[in-house]
């Protein structure tokens, strides 16, 4: 599957022998993205049970806080075995991977000890409170503010597309403390209390239906300057830490997931007696050449990492190659159903079948974890070393 096949091979045997016991538990792979509600079901649940029993979550967490002190080859040997018994290992959202790296990074011992086990036992579930009606791409132009007042920050302003806030507890938001700071300077990384709390979430309608996203109005909603991660206005190399947490413990094995949904288009267009049409034909050889690229891309990481490589450069060019990827999948996947691609199934509200949501869906992902255009900036700069994209003062 990958040029690591044969390493860790005790690592791989102990994941092998816990998976034959616990086989019967396991749930099916989600496939290229999990629905937003599917962390909810009784199957999963009781899967992420075995799974925190069997020491198999936040792998990469030193063992004092629960983890197994994994690096980033050995979390890829774990997934590959996953992935080869057929079952997906789910991560404990956005709490395992973008906040826990930024307090183990930056976080005092004192708040490592705190938050991480409530985020390991599933207490803590947290959401990211960065984007704003005014800032995007451009995080630096964020107004939510945030006052000292005693032992305690009191906080207002206005977030948006925060996925999934209305199943959080808690969300990691940036807020300025210092208005007079220059605008890379001022913002603090703070971990906020969700309920009762002064935050009104209203979640945002998708397209597809689901509502994956909400926007939060703040009003003095309040946290212990306890939970301000990295001191006071420095958020921004805190947030740098989290924006780059990105998946590369899973690049190895992601096309899985990708060609499992391939191979679902292809099922229903053989049902549909349409795989002797040549443009059929053509358009999938097309998308499975992709998938089978990006598999090369993950094989090319594992080398990277092993090299003590940074990979950022690779990742950015990843995210180009999932989302576009996706993009043209599901467009492709309802245009070469012709009409049955458009059969919703029944149910109420606005019930979409999966490759009607990997359409759906996929649009904005173009946009989410920074868009196509600022991963083909990054590019740009760093791999290709053209100059900077000028940025206002
Ligand atoms: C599915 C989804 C989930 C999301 N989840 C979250 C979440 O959980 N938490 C959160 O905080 N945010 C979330 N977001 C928000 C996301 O991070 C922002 O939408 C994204 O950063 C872009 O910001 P914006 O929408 O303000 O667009 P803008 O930054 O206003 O950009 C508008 C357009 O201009 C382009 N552009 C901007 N700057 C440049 C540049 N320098 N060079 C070239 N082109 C440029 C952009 O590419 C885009 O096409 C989510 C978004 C989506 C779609």
């Amino acid at each position: 599957m990958s040029v690591t096949e044969e390493d860790f091979p005790e690592l791989r045997a102990e994941v092998r022998g816990w998976l034959a016991e616990h086989r019967t538990a396991a749930v099916a792979p989600y496939g290229a993205h999990p629905p937003h509600s599917h962390h909810a079901g009784e199957p999963e649940r009781r899967w992420v049970e075995l799974l925190r029993k069997g020491r198999w979550l936040c792998l990469s967490w030193p063992e004092t806080y629960g983890g197994r002190g994994l690096g980033e080859l050995e979390c890829m040997a774990v997934n590959e075995e996953f992935a080869r018994a057929g079952t997906s290992r789910p991560r404990l959202g956005m709490g395992e991977t973008l906040v826990a790296p930024a307090i183990l990074a930056h976080g005092s011992e004192e708040q490592r000890r705190h938050f991480l086990p409530r985020i390991l036992s599933g207490e803590d579930i947290y959401c990211q409170g960065f984007s704003e009606p005014e800032a995007g791409s451009d995080l630096a132009l964020l107004r939510t503010r945030g006052e000292v007042d005693g032992d305690r920050l009191v906080i207002n302003g206005h977030k948006i597309w925060t996925s999934g806030a209305q199943h959080a507890s808690m969300m990691f938001l940036l807020c300025r403390t210092d208005p007079t700071a220059e605008r890379h300077r001022g913002p603090s990384y703070v971990l906020v209390p969700m309920r009762d709390n002064g935050i009104e979430v209203r979640p945002i309608r998708m397209m597809s239906g689901g509502e994956g996203y909400c926007e939060e109005f703040i009003t003095d909603a309040s946290a212990p300057l306890s939970n301000v991660i990295g001191g006071l206005g420095s958020g921004w190399r805190v947030a740098m830490t989290t924006l780059g947490a990105e998946r590369a413990g899973e690049i190895s094995t992601q096309h899985l997931g990708y060609l499992m949904e391939f191979d679902r288009l292809a099922g229903r267009l053989r049902d549909q007696g349409r795989l002797d049409d040549p443009r059929v034909r053509d358009t999938l050889a097309r998308l499975y050449g992709r998938i089978q690229l990006m598999r090369c891309s993950g094989v090319r990481a594992v080398d990277e990492l092993r090299a003590g490589e940074p990979v950022a450069a690779l990742l950015a060019i990843d995210k180009l190659n999932w989302s576009e990827l996706h993009a043209d999948f599901g467009a492709a996947a309802l245009e070469l159903q012709g009409l049955a691609g458009l059969e919703r199934p029944p149910g109420d509200g606005y019930p979409v079948d999966e490759l009607q949501r990997a359409f759906l869906e996929s649009r904005g992902r173009r946009i989410a974890r920074g868009t196509n255009q600022i991963q083909r900036n990054i590019i740009a700069e760093r791999v290709l070393g053209l100059p900077k994209d000028p940025r206002p003062d």
